[in-house]
């Protein structure tokens, strides 16, 4: 697996070069907006407000690897319950009905699982898996102003004082 070197400007304007933006953020290089959600010493929960949808979830791994199959004992059971735990919250304080769960192991970044709430608004994109791409992407160029991003800031708050 070829480990690519990538530069990244951090919102205060530093640009810095990280060989993988999962490692970054677990290790706390970069530090993601809306801070971290909750943390182990496996695992690593935040948000990518590039894409500003509320309660949207990424959980990556500390450790750098890329395959289910890599997975210790240890970070399966614990990756079980972290899923079940975040999923438990964004149902009972966001009131989302509904989770997509993508995760793809040909990627730059390390293992990490992203949990995107399905919302009544996405429906206009299209049916189930395939409107996820547009919707993201709706997001990042439509929906980054500051009462969605205010919105998406509280739902951040919200999941990290449940997980807490
Ligand atoms: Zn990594």
């Amino acid at each position: 697996m070829a480990i690519m070197a990538r530069f990244i400007t951090l919102a205060d304007g530093r640009t810095v070069e990280v060989v993988c933006l999962s490692c970054a953020l677990t290790g706390g290089l970069i530090k993601p907006t809306g801070g971290v959600i909750y943390e182990t010493d496996r695992f690593h929960v935040h948000q990518d407000v590039a894409y500003p949808i509320r309660g949207l979830v990424i959980l990556a791994s500390k450790r750098h690897f890329y395959g289910m199959d890599e997975l210790t004992d240890e970070e399966s059971a614990e990756f079980v319950s972290l899923i079940k735990k975040i999923r438990r919250e964004q149902r009972e304080r966001l009131g989302i009905e509904s989770v997509y769960y993508f995760y793809n192991e040909d990627t730059t970044h390390h293992f990490h699982l992203w949990m995107v709430p399905r919302y009544d608004w996405m429906t206009a994109f299209g049916k189930s898996v395939e409107s996820v791409r547009p919707v993201l992407l709706h997001a990042r160029h439509n929906m980054n102003d500051e009462v969605n991003m205010a919105s998406v800031i509280e739902g951040i708050q919200l999941l990290r004082e449940g997980l807490n």
